[in-house]
């Protein structure tokens, strides 16, 4: 017998069971006097159960999480909830405004936290963000994306070393996780000061829509969701891919600035030596050859065909087992084009 909830208390306010509620948490004005807030939604179910808290646009140009956010909050399998959802879908409003992954005082939220009540206006946000709704939870998701006219293959940071984190990064599924260290100031770091496991869902580039990315984001969100045991599990039709973790991740710079031309697109399987792409002047017949210094896949690229003398252009992770990783991220997307095929209104 699941066991009834208690109100949930957020915000000032009481969210009764079996209800969802949407706030505003005011973080300052524009210059015009008018009040920024940032919206959350909180939805509350009958049953006891994991507080879990998705959050999006900490960078506030990288959107794809606003939109798995908002996806989630409008999910049918949402219904009959056990435990807590709290959905923040930007939380750098300002920077959002701005088409900014920075705040208006140019720094970054995701390295000001967790923040002082009087200080910087980043360290208040992150003061905020971390007194009133991070410590409300149990869980976080936080959402992100490459930066402009950069794609990252859909794939999640954890340190592996909070076992708890761990955990919740295989249960996401996406096909690789890499073992990122804390950060000084970032959200991860205020979750680990606060007990609450966090992971890092990186997926697709900043300004953009990716509707793969975006599918990606929310079935994880999802099998978190059911693997806590928030939501009913779905029949599983078929067996689901194991994702694989990075042994290390390297980035390929290119070594002459000029034009871009990319072989090798996101999830690629690739050898040492083998051939990445060209970087050639206007008018070389072919140009410098772009040569991968270790075997992997590629997890990141550039999407722009300008490159400066460099610039980071190729990411690529290492693994252990790399057969059993292109394994893995093939699987990956063959489910997703199949998922997406079946989805109502991909983004194209
Ligand atoms: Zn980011």
């Amino acid at each position: 017998m699941a066991v009834k909830s208690k109100p949930f208390e957020f915000l000032g306010a009481q969210v009764a069971p079996g209800h969802r509620q949407q706030f505003e948490l005011p973080v300052g004005q524009l210059y015009t006097q008018t009040d920024v807030s940032i919206p959350v939604e909180v939805v509350h179910g009958r049953s006891k159960g994991p507080r879990l808290l998705i959050c999006a646009a900490i960078h506030g140009d990288e959107l794809n999480g606003v939109e798995i956010v908002r996806r989630v909050l409008h999910a049918p399998w949402l219904k009959n909830l056990k435990g807590t959802l709290v959905a923040v879908p930007i939380v750098n409003v300002l920077g959002t405004i701005h088409r900014s992954r920075y705040l208006p005082d140019r720094r970054d939220l995701n390295r000001s936290f967790p923040g002082s009540e009087k200080g910087s206006l980043a360290a208040r946000m992150a003061h905020l963000f971390t007194t009133r709704i991070l410590q409300q939870a149990d869980y976080a998701i936080d959402l992100h994306t490459g930066a402009i006219d950069r794609s990252n293959l859909p794939q999640i940071r954890v340190h592996l070393d909070n076992q708890k984190a761990a955990e919740l990064a295989h249960m996401f599924g996406v096909p690789v996780i890499i073992d990122a260290e804390i950060r000084d100031g970032s959200f991860r770091g205020a979750g680990d000061d606060l007990g609450v496991p966090i992971i890092t869902y990186e997926a697709g580039e900043a300004l953009r829509f990716d509707e793969n990315s975006i599918a990606a984001g929310v079935r994880g969100v999802r099998r978190v969701m059911e693997e806590l045991g928030m939501i009913k599990m779905r029949v599983k039709g078929r067996a689901q891919a194991t994702p694989v973790v990075a042994r290390s991740s390297q980035w390929v710079r290119a070594p002459v600035g000029g034009f871009l031309r990319v072989l090798k697109p996101l999830g690629s399987r690739v050898n040492k030596g083998d051939l990445l792409g060209y970087l050639n002047g206007p008018l070389d017949s072919q140009g410098e050859p772009i040569l991968s210094p270790c075997s992997g896949i590629v997890i990141g690229r550039s999407n722009l065909p300008l490159a400066h003398e460099g610039e980071a252009i190729f990411h690529i992770a290492r693994f252990n087992q790399v057969d059993l990783a292109e394994q893995v991220v093939e699987t990956f997307h063959s489910d997703m084009e199949d998922h997406i095929s079946r989805s109502e209104a991909p983004i194209t």
